[in-house]
């Protein structure tokens, strides 16, 4: 193992893309896409699906039975630079907003557990880049990943065991203590992904309970540099099973002062005008207006990217079922050829096809968000993609079951698997109830509960 400090800072390479953003940014037709994908994007799409068809399918039945993360397969993936800071910002420079989506589609339907645990660092990347000023990009983002000879998973840390849906019920304290120049972290946070194996924590904290969401902050914690920060149980899951969840306790764990994203100065600025708003009748954000707390802006960037996930483990479970129906016999015939399950089928397709338009909408609008635009969000359409991708990843892979029969439903084909995997997608990074709460709101303007 290296020495986690001596771990990349974003490589020179990295900076030119980010530079090439900037320049793509004032080039017209920015934020116009074509869902007929280009050439540069097939390709990107095509080599995923190859090491997805080829190194995670065959072993996912594998690492689903032993509930462990897949360290191998990690690092083969970053061998061949699928996994790492750089493929991350090569997706993420495409104007269009579509590669990253078409990656995780092709990664998910190889298997969704290890897809997860590739992924899944992403949450925590995600969160530096959004709430984190450029010299934080440089500093953390590179260690997430580590390198492909030492490869590291990251972990953000927002749900706690009172806290799921209402994040405003944090109760992980950050505290400041000026004579160390530190902060000191206290609290549990529940169900983080690669929660404890991880070395850079994100964790989501109150610096001031009385400001609710508007008190929180996030905060860099690298496991390797601080004391008080434990593992708690790893959680035997319905699915999702070679992605590692489990608690993590923070006992006084002190980190310096600039390991807050965005810089203390910022949140300083920050808290004093929500103090002094404090007392104000709460208002009820406008359709369209960012949501700013630090957890809110993170699930903003990232909802329709776990809807992507969601088609490819529905794409995976459909591909299964068509060809399982064409080929079994019964009565003296396939049973495609009857009806009742010819039309199961094309439901499936349609409603695959569906969500993944509205999650290439959403994944439009969050490039230009990214970039510093503000999309014309109306009607919640982050939260309209994940919701219908997450709902048709559990019916799609019911009904992949039930076209199969018996054989469905046991280990020895995969789509019992998936369906397992597909129920996770009505729960983590926001239940389809509360996506419907911010649809809701969002093209009413009320403060529906
Ligand atoms: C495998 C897995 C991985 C996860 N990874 C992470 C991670 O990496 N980081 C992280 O921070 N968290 C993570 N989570 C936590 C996840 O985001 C939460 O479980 C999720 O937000 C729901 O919170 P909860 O479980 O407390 O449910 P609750 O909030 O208690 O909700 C329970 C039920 O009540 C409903 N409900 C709640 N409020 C309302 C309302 N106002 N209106 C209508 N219905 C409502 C919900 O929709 C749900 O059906 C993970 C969870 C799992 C299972």
């Amino acid at each position: 193992m290296t020495d986690p400090k001596s771990a990349p800072a974003l490589s020179a390479d990295v900076m030119t893309l980010a530079g090439e953003l900037g320049a793509e940014r004032s080039k017209p037709g920015w934020s116009t896409f074509s869902l007929a994908i280009n050439d540069d994007q097939r390709e990107i799409r095509d080599w995923t699906h190859a090491f997805a068809a080829d190194v995670i399918r065959p072993a996912a039945s594998e690492w689903d039975e032993r509930e462990e993360t897949p360290w191998p397969i990690i690092q083969e993936a970053a061998k061949i630079g699928l996994y790492g800071l750089d493929m991350n910002v090569n997706l993420f420079v495409d104007p269009t907003g579509l590669l990253m989506p078409l990656v995780h589609e092709e990664l998910f339907w190889g298997d969704a557990g290890i897809a997860m645990s590739l992924k899944g660092t992403g949450l925590a990347s995600s969160a530096i880049f959004s709430n984190g000023t450029p010299e934080q990009w440089s500093q953390w983002m590179g260690r997430c990943y580590g390198t492909a000879d030492d490869v590291r998973v990251a972990a953000f840390c927002s749900s706690e065991p009172g806290a799921g849906s209402d994040v405003s019920a944090i109760r992980t304290r950050a505290t400041y203590d000026s004579v160390t120049n530190e902060w000191v972290i206290n609290g549990q946070k529940a169900w983080a992904t690669n929660g404890g194996i991880a070395d850079i924590h994100v964790v989501v904290a109150t610096v001031d309970p009385s400001l609710g969401t508007k008190g929180q902050a996030a905060f860099v914690v690298p496991k390797s540099e601080v004391r008080g920060l434990e593992m708690g149980t790893k959680l035997r899951k319905h699915g999702l099973r070679a992605s590692h969840t489990a608690d993590v306790f923070f006992d006084n764990v002190r980190i310096p002062a600039e390991n807050v994203l965005g810089g203390k100065e910022k949140l300083d600025a920050r808290l004093a005008r929500a103090r002094e708003a404090a007392g104000q009748r709460a208002r009820v954000p406008a359709a369209g207006q960012q949501v700013r707390n630090a957890s809110m802006a993170t699930f903003e960037m990232t909802r329709h990217l776990v809807g992507a996930q969601a088609i490819g483990i529905a794409r995976a479970a459909y591909e299964v079922a068509l060809e399982y129906a064409k080929t079994r016999e019964q009565f003296g015939r396939p049973i495609i050829d009857n009806q009742g399950i010819a039309f199961k089928l094309a439901d499936m397709a349609l409603e695959i096809d569906a969500a993944r338009l509205l999650v290439w909408r959403a994944a439009n609008m969050s490039s230009a968000l990214m970039r510093g635009e503000t999309p014309d969000y109306q009607h919640g359409e982050g939260s309209m993609a994940k919701l219908k991708a997450g709902e048709v990843a559990v019916k799609v892979t019911e009904e992949a079951i039930q076209i199969l029969g018996g054989n469905g439903y046991t280990r020895e084909y995969p789509v019992e698997r998936m369906h397992r995997d597909a129920k996770i997608y009505t729960i983590f990074e926001g239940t389809s109830e509360i996506q419907r709460l911010v649809i809701a709101r969002a093209i009413s303007g009320m403060r529906i509960r």
